[in-house]
């Protein structure tokens, strides 16, 4: 905060998610003076609630959308073998064609054949056809009735926490200053009318900083118009927001093996996604419009998820006591007036720049925020009007992406220590294994049969700018979504691990802990 309100700033960038990381790093990476602020944790927003894909966009070909297949395609092999192949791997899909499906079979083998063409030499591998039999041999949990066939196409997964939070910290590597729980609550402007500086709060402190900067940009997702307001109050707001809402399954109760593209009961397109020993099945898409940080799942997003996997999966015979968690978030879309259906509001990004000179984005993916970045850190080098050193983010890797060669799918479950961490930090896991060596504890798992250690917690508060028992363990080592009762069994211990690190009071630590809890009974 002393920083913050002392130093004049090139940019300003508002939001922690993955478009304010990957602004934050390519801006720090041509040389300019960088600040980010973010209100809550970094990746608390969408961007920790994803489907966690580096997808080159199977139904953008069914839109007709060409162009951000291509440019998909090409971020998916960019983030997939140079700059993050330790966090994005490639996952194989299950795609399988019934009897009354709107898409026939052979649409779909010339849609596949269509998408290997536009990755080119940029592809994952090759889809292959499958036969009925080929497929149940494949998935045998799926529904077999009216079953034709289908095909096995490739796209890519991530952890998107962690690769939000790794761009973050790359660009704190390379100069920027960056803080998280701090918010922007007000701009002044100066006399001739562009922005001026920003009032950022501490909200763990209350204390309070005025950011100078010579350029602002608005990468807040879902807050979008909201930000937008505070600089020009007469802006029209732009977001149509849609939720999405994903619910997680142990992989052994649905039974699938790949990634399954799977049919609502509506017949919209949906997936079941291996998250190791787990299953992310999702998503819902309706419009949102309350508050954003107040997003949750609710009841009708559950059962109609648990529709959709008792369609196409029926003999998993799951129900509601199957459903480890589920977690709500909000696609940050601007809608044409036009568009008819939620579905249909395009998933293309905007960038706008405003009378104040705000530079604000909406829309954008997970698989294209480096591109994103970059067109929008040309916008901030175009109005700054001075020489800065070229966009560099395509050719340096993540740090724990430095020398490490593409990785396959992640199949086998469970992993030892040193395969988990390299898995989650590559080329760093040995500092954190290293660590993890002077203290016998730090080796115990935090939650009996997953693979994250308590160890890697103090890690977080160290190294990642974790600060709260959710910065911890809902995005950092990410126990909290995948065992049930969001991880209540280690709140206590990992509350006092990180009360010594931090200096937190007995009072404090009881704090944290009933704020964790309270937490965990209003689901994500
Ligand atoms: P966010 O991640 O929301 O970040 C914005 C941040 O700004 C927030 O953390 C917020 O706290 C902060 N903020 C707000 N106001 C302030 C303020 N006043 N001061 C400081 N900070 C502030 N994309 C893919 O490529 N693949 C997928 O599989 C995929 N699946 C998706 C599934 C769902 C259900 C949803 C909802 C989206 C999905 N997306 C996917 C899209 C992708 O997740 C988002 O486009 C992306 O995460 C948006 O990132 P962001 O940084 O723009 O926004």
């Amino acid at each position: 905060m002393e920083r913050l309100g002392g130093e004049v700033f090139d940019v300003l960038v508002i939001g922690g998610g993955i478009n304010g990381a990957a602004c934050a790093r390519d801006a720090a990476l041509r040389g300019m003076h960088v600040a980010v602020v973010e209100r809550a944790d970094f990746a608390s927003g969408t961007s920790s609630r994803s489907s966690k894909l580096i997808h080159g966009g199977v139904r953008y070909l069914q839109q007709g959308d060409i162009g951000l297949v291509l440019e998909s395609c090409r971020e998916r092999d960019l983030l997939r073998t140079r700059i993050a192949p330790h966090l994005v791997r490639a996952q194989p899909f299950v795609f399988p064609i019934y009897d009354d499906d709107a898409v026939p079979l052979w649409q779909l083998r010339i849609g596949l054949t269509l998408y290997d063409l536009l990755a080119g030499l940029r592809n994952v591998s090759r889809h292959r056809a499958l036969s009925r039999d080929e497929i149940l041999e494949v998935e045998p949990a799926l529904d077999p009735s009216g079953l034709l066939g289908g095909a096995l196409y490739y796209d890519c997964w991530t952890d998107d926490a962690r690769l939000t939070i790794e761009t973050m910290m790359a660009a704190r590597d390379e100069g920027a200053v960056v803080l998280n729980h701090a918010e922007v609550v007000a701009f002044e402007r100066s006399a001739d009318g562009p922005l001026d500086s920003a009032r950022v709060v501490d909200r763990t402190t209350g204390g309070e900083a005025t950011v100078r900067a010579r350029a602002f940009v608005n990468v807040t997702g879902p807050w979008l118009d909201r930000v937008s307001k505070l600089a020009d109050p007469e802006d029209a707001p732009r977001l149509r927001a849609t939720k999405g809402v994903h619910a997680v399954f142990g992989r052994d109760r649905i039974g699938n093996r790949n990634a399954v593209v799977m049919r609502g009961t509506d017949d919209r397109v949906m997936f079941a996604i291996p998250w190791q020993q787990q299953t992310l099945v999702g998503t819902t898409d309706t419009y949102y419009d309350g508050d954003p940080g107040a997003v949750r799942a609710d009841e009708d997003d559950v059962a109609y998820i648990l529709a959709a996997v008792d369609r196409c999966f029926p003999g998993a015979a799951v129900g509601r006591s199957d459903v480890i968690s589920t977690y709500a978030g909000l696609r940050p879309l601007v809608a044409p007036d036009d568009a008819r259906h939620e579905s249909d509001v395009s998933r293309d990004d905007r960038i706008f720049e405003s009378d104040s000179g705000l530079i604000s984005l909406g829309g954008g993916k997970l698989t294209t925020h480096r591109h994103v970045a970059e067109r929008i850190v040309d916008r901030v080098v175009k109005r700054l009007d001075r020489s800065f050193g070229r966009c560099r983010t395509k050719d340096v890797p993540l740090p724990g992406g430095v020398g490490v060669a593409p990785s396959e799918v992640d199949e086998d479950f469970p992993v030892g220590a040193a395969e988990h961490l390299t898995r989650r930090y590559g080329a760093r896991a040995g500092r954190v294994l290293s660590a993890t060596e002077a203290d016998a504890n730090a080796r115990q798992r935090l939650v009996e049969d997953l693979p994250d250690l308590l160890g890697e917690v103090r890690h977080a508060v160290e190294n990642e700018m974790a600060l709260t028992l959710e910065d911890a363990l809902v995005r950092r080592v990410q126990v909290a979504l995948r065992s049930r009762e969001g991880a209540g069994q280690v709140v206590d211990v990992v509350a006092r691990l990180m009360g010594e690190e931090l200096g937190w009071s007995e009072e404090r630590i009881a704090e944290e802990v009933a704020r964790y809890r309270a937490d965990l009974a209003n689901p994500r």
